[in-house]
């Protein structure tokens, strides 16, 4: 199915709704029925009727048809927010006595699932360096059931090969399952490569306004259904039909805003990688990147994010530096319109937390959609401190 119609029309369903252009907000909990041979047969099918708001609501659906379509799976869920698809994902794949296998460095709160919460219920995990595909498979057990990957990965974006990790999936009978938050849709389709279960936070690039924090989960028909009926209704973390509408409005530009975020950030990678006070870029679309041939095999473009190492001998250069930045804005999160710098540095010096395992000259830049000359100049100027 071509971008656009997925974009445009798929699931849009206007005679039903006064031929309006933009979709409706179905801003309601509940659904009432005619009849009650009707409703036994909307309570036969949850999923694919109107019951009640935690289960469907006609807004949120033309999002899941949307979102389904742009991951090149059967169906999808939406969510609160990506830590809610992921944990919906692992919980409805795992059960006590199971061990799951993980890339190492997972998303912050992907990883205090596996370490702190899971462990509680019987279910182990080993973490494995995701470029390396013999550690993976060496790390399969007996009771192995899950395969966890982010590709990209962390802030330094290692990447693991997906055919690789979808063969080891299938031969050891396990679900697969990535974040696809870092690639986005548009630059990397997993499942069309085998992978069970696709995730995001949509929070990111999806919704792309930094105004809505919701979750995806992809897969096939069967897998959404069995998690529909026990996880999804249970947990209960939905996204509500306003802001699903906000996510709609957001994603008739994904492709735009991709493009513009990916072309640059390259740009400006290639440009910090040329400059003195860098020592090191890592963007999996520079011929510098150690897994760039991978890169390019199983992505077609690296949307927003790189990270640097800067040449500062102390961690207060780098402090001069965030604080000289006037268009680069401090924070985490990213795939919005703004560019951010989100320090190594400022997971240091926290009164009782230890310091960040990370090297303090570390930064992952998020490169959003304003004039790229205009962004380089705040960068030029700050790094007059290096
Ligand atoms: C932000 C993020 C998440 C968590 O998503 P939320 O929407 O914040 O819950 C998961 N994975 C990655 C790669 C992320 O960047």
């Amino acid at each position: 199915m071509h971008l656009s119609e997925i974009l445009n029309h798929l699931g849009e369903d206007r005679d039903r709704y006064f031929d309006a252009v933009a979709p409706p907000i179905i801003q309601t909990s509940n659904f009432a029925f005619r009849t009650l041979d009707e409703f036994r047969h909307a309570i036969s099918d949850e999923l694919e009727s109107h019951i009640y708001s935690r289960g469907n609501n006609p807004t949120v659906e033309i999002l899941r048809k949307k979102l389904a379509a742009l991951e090149g799976a059967e169906d999808a869920l939406v969510f609160s927010s990506g830590a809610g698809a992921i944990s919906t994902a692992v919980i409805g794949n795992v059960k006590s006595g199971d061990h799951v296998v993980c890339v190492q460095n997972p998303y912050s709160w992907t990883k205090t699932l596996l370490m702190k919460l899971l462990p509680r219920f019987g279910v182990t995990h080993t973490f494995v360096d995701g470029t390396d595909t013999a550690a993976i498979e060496a790390a399969v057990q007996p009771n192995t059931v899950l395969l966890y990957l982010e590709s990209p990965n962390s802030l330094t974006f290692e990447l693991q090969d997906l055919e690789a990790c979808v063969a080891i999936a299938k031969k050891h009978g396990l679900v697969s399952c990535i974040d696809n938050s870092y690639a986005s849709p548009i630059y990397q389709q997993p499942i069309k490569l085998g992978v069970d279960i696709v995730l995001h936070s949509g929070t990111k690039y999806l919704n792309g306004h930094s105004d809505v924090v919701f979750g995806l989960l992809a897969s096939n028909k069967a897998m959404i259904k069995k998690l529909f009926d026990l996880e999804f209704m249970t947990l209960g973390g939905i996204l509500g039909p306003h802001d699903a509408w906000l996510v709609l409005r957001g994603l008739r530009t994904l492709p735009l805003r991709v493009q513009r975020s990916h072309e640059s950030a390259l740009l400006i990678a290639q440009r910090l990688e040329a400059h003195p006070a860098v020592q090191k870029v890592n963007h999996p679309f520079l011929p510098s990147f150690p897994q760039y041939e991978l890169a390019k095999k199983q992505m077609t473009g690296a949307g927003g994010l790189f990270s640097v190492y800067f040449n500062a001998d102390r961690i207060e250069q780098m402090e001069a530096f965030f604080h000289s930045l006037q268009r680069f804005l401090l924070a985490v999160s990213w795939g919005g319109h703004e560019s951010l710098v989100l320090p190594s540095a400022a997971f240091y010096k926290i009164p009782g937390l230890p310091d960040s395992p990370l090297p303090w000259n570390l930064v992952r830049f998020y490169i959003g959609l304003e004039e790229v000359e205009w962004l380089w100049e705040d960068l030029e100027r700050g790094m007059r401190v290096f």
